[in-house]
């Protein structure tokens, strides 16, 4: 039994006060058929959408079966519109998207029946309306009195204890006014039916009670009702619950409705996700082709030790003192930056022989940095001459008192390559440069000429050693090949003087007999693929000989002279340690190098060698640890970081387009939004919770984002052959831009997220539209 008491409402409209309710009380039996007529405006909409629980009364009290609403909360008010009502309306309010089947169902979609029972329930419900043959036409395809029926059977098919029908055949001709009245009368022998009706024929015809309304007043009741006693509180409620998955599959329906549209929205939000996919692609690729350049090409980098080395770890915590001080008035004395950070190697025969040590397998090619100059003599076209091996400028003549001068200590360049001449694990040499003339250096008095990739060699090199060339002469590799020089030790090139002081002797015959032969064996050139130049262009010899020299040398009288003399004894100039220290080195006095360069075999065991490096400086006070420098660990880090910079921006400007999108996206929910807004009624009425609306467009954005993802990453895809095609024509690198997998599909799962976040404020927008005004918006 229905109750209504003291019912009000009034609608505030400006300075418009309307009473649509004013001070309703009528009794329903549980099964009777009332016609309520009254003129247009009356308020008998409003009493409808009261007693269904779209719209809420002001004061006063519905009481449904003993049971008082008024504090029934949202939830269920929603349950009562799912559970005990039905409704019928003027304008059918069928959606149209869905079949008639469908839309039958979804009163029973939203209480979460499942979906065998709610099919059935259906279409008992339709063939009681006596429209079992139409279940899959889509509403368009009946008529007006079909549609009709179809809202029938919706409101019928859960089994609703009332059913209210606002003016169910306004828009119907007489004939099929009747057949719907027939109907509806069949429905009230078990149901409370309440009609609003504004045709007296049609009512007095079929209903068995008439209330008559006007300026929300009950005016006239045919047939009053008064329980004798009040009924006891028996009603019961069965909570709504609409899944994900029925959320999803309604807006699928939605969105297949409008494919054009979806696919074009979908297109143009997955422009961002195209851009930040190729600049992934492309970062990828490229990461992947400097990773490999770097591991074949970078190996052959030396890890170098020398005397002076900068500590990059200090260099690098120092950051903050590049900030402006402001003047105080006064200045502050400081070390220079770089000079903070210089560390002196003390490079000992006790670390050379650690390093020495280094498991061949990490690194079998170990060259030593010796400041050692060689005494080079050469018998030209009958004359004994003075030869150097080196590349800077000077003549033949001059050489004597340059190295008078001591130059010799000036601009050390030995140029000697590991040895490596007699091991098994493969030579130096012959991995990293070609053969253009004559043999490998099969011992230590082989020294070999090194040409650029241009056949050229330094005219300075050729020059001193004695050959008159000019610049750009070609010259037949059989001058050079086989050319020998002689090694003159110490005691017999220099000459001492009575002051104390040594000269270089004019070179003789007797100077020339006391030497040793070297040849020059073979003329080399770095191979095409090697990426670096390890020796200096110009001559080249092993370490081994600079070994030989120096033992010779190391007792020899200008040594002994030097090493116990403050200033140079060939020129007499005073000197600093430092200097005093490489002066005897480039005369051979000392055995220890002043620089070391290991060769790590590959990339991978360039750490190991790095890790046994470490070992050394374990214990030690900073002072006595040994600081290497790794360039292409440098060069590694610095292109590491600036292809991740590079990224970084591209993400950025492409991130851009994806907040455009979600902001396109969010528009074009709050469009969809306006469009159903009729279908958010209906759903309300038919028992939806704000929730379920709210899923039902997170769920139409949540597919949206998916598809525009999928369309992004499947286009950025596309994209990555043509891309590779052009690069593979600019730069001969192939496969540069590749997509990763994990960052498709993350970018696929930020595209969903993106939408939803743009659609879920219009989202909750529609689940707040009021049920009662979004049913009266046409
Ligand atoms: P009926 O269905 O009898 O034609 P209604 O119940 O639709 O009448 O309307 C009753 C009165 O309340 C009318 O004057 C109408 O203008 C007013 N009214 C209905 N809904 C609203 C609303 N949402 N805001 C303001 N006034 C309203
Ligand atoms: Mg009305």
């Amino acid at each position: 039994m229905l109750q209504l008491q003291h019912l009000m409402k009034t609608y505030h409209v400006g300075d418009t006060v309307t009473h649509a309710l004013d001070d309703v009380s009528i009794n329903f039996r549980n099964h009777e058929f009332v016609a309520i007529l009254g003129p247009s405006g009356s308020g008998k909409t409003t009493l409808l959408n009261v007693i269904g629980g779209l719209d809420h009364y002001d004061s006063g009290d519905i009481i449904i079966n003993g049971k008082s609403t008024k504090n029934f909360t949202q939830t269920d008010w929603d349950a009562y519109r799912n559970n005990t009502v039905g409704f019928i309306f003027q304008s059918y309010n069928l959606i149209s998207h869905l079949s008639i089947i469908e839309n039958v169902e979804l009163g029973m979609t939203l209480s979460g029946v499942s979906s065998k029972e709610r099919h059935q329930k259906a279409i008992n419900a339709l063939k009681k309306v006596g429209l079992g043959d139409h279940i899959n036409k889509k509403p368009n395809q009946l008529s007006g009195g079909q549609m009709q029926r179809v809202a029938i059977a919706r409101a019928i098919a859960n089994d609703p204890d009332i059913l209210l029908c606002d003016e169910p055949t306004g828009a119907l001709d007489t004939k099929t006014s009747e057949d719907i009245m027939k109907l509806i009368q069949e429905l009230s022998k078990d149901k409370l039916v309440i009609m609003v009706t504004h045709n007296p024929e049609l009512a007095a015809e079929y209903a068995t009670r008439i209330v008559h309304f006007q300026d929300g007043k009950i005016l006239s009741d045919s047939d009053p009702y008064k329980p004798e006693k009040e009924p006891e509180d028996s009603f019961q409620l069965k909570k709504t619950k609409m899944s994900y998955w029925n959320a999803l599959k309604l807006s699928f329906t939605n969105i297949m409705t409008k494919k054009g549209r979806t696919f074009l929205t979908a297109f143009a939000s997955s422009i961002g996700i195209i851009g930040i996919a190729i600049v992934l692609a492309l970062s990828h690729g490229f990461q992947k082709q400097i990773n490999q350049t770097q591991s074949k090409t970078l190996s052959k980098f030396p890890i170098s030790i020398s005397q002076t080395a900068t500590d990059i770890n200090t260099a690098s915590s120092r950051k903050e003192s590049d900030k402006n001080v402001k003047n105080r008035g006064y200045l502050t004395a400081a070390i220079p930056e770089t000079e903070k950070n210089t560390h002196q190697n003390k490079i000992s025969q006790k670390y050379v022989d650690y390093v020495k040590k280094i498991n061949p397998k990490y690194a079998n090619n170990i060259s030593f940095i010796r400041g050692t100059q060689l005494n080079l003599l050469a018998f030209n076209q009958g004359k004994i001459t003075r030869v150097q091996f080196s590349n800077t400028a000077t003549n033949t003549n001059s050489m004597a008192q340059a190295q008078a001068q001591g130059m010799a200590s000036v601009g050390i360049n030995t140029n000697t390559f590991p040895n490596s001449l007699d091991k098994k694990q493969g030579s130096f040499l012959k991995d990293n440069y070609q053969l253009l003339a004559g043999t490998w250096p099969s011992n230590k008095n082989d020294v070999v000429l090194v040409l650029n990739n241009k056949n050229e060699a330094n005219l300075n090199a050729l020059k001193n050693l004695g050959m008159s060339v000019k610049d750009g002469e070609k010259i037949n590799f059989k001058k050079l090949i086989n050319k020998s020089f002689r090694i003159i030790p110490n005691n017999s090139y220099y000459q001492k003087l009575p002051t104390g002081n040594f000269v270089p002797k004019k070179p003789d015959q007797a100077m020339y007999n006391s030497g040793k032969d070297i040849n020059l064996v073979a003329v080399i050139r770095a191979k095409n693929n090697t990426q670096m130049a390890l020796l200096d262009n110009g001559i080249a010899y092993s370490d081994q000989l600079s070994k030989e020299v120096i033992n010779q040398n190391k007792n020899s009288e200008i040594v002994q002279a030097q090493k116990n003399s403050s200033t140079n004894v060939l020129t007499n100039q005073e000197m600093t340690t430092e200097q005093k220290e490489q002066f005897i080195a480039s005369i051979g006095g000392s055995s220890i190098p002043s620089g070391i360069l290991i060769y790590p075999n590959s990339f991978n065991s360039k750490d190991k060698v790095l890790d046994y490096l470490d070992k050394w400086n374990k214990g030690k006070t900073k002072k006595n640890q040994i600081i290497y420098t790794d360039m292409s660990g440098t060069v590694t880090k610095l292109t590491g970081g600036l292809l991740n910079g590079i990224t970084y921006v591209l993400v950025a400007f492409a991130g851009i387009s994806l907040v455009t999108s979600m902001i396109m996206i969010g528009i074009l929910t709050y469009t969809s939004v306006l469009e159903r807004t009729k279908e958010i009624g209906v759903l309300k009425a038919l028992g939806a919770r704000k929730r379920d609306i709210t899923r039902v467009f997170d769920a139409e954005t949540f597919i949206l984002g998916i598809f525009s993802g999928i369309l992004g990453i499947f286009i950025a895809y596309l994209c990555t052959f043509p891309i590779n095609a052009i690069l593979y024509r600019i730069t001969d690198m192939t496969n540069i831009s590749q997509l990763d997998p994990v960052q498709a599909i993350i970018l696929v799962i930020i595209s969903t997220i993106l939408t939803m976040l743009g659609g879920h404020l219009p989202a909750k927008m529609a689940a707040k539209k009021d049920a009662a005004i979004a049913l009266r918006s046409e």
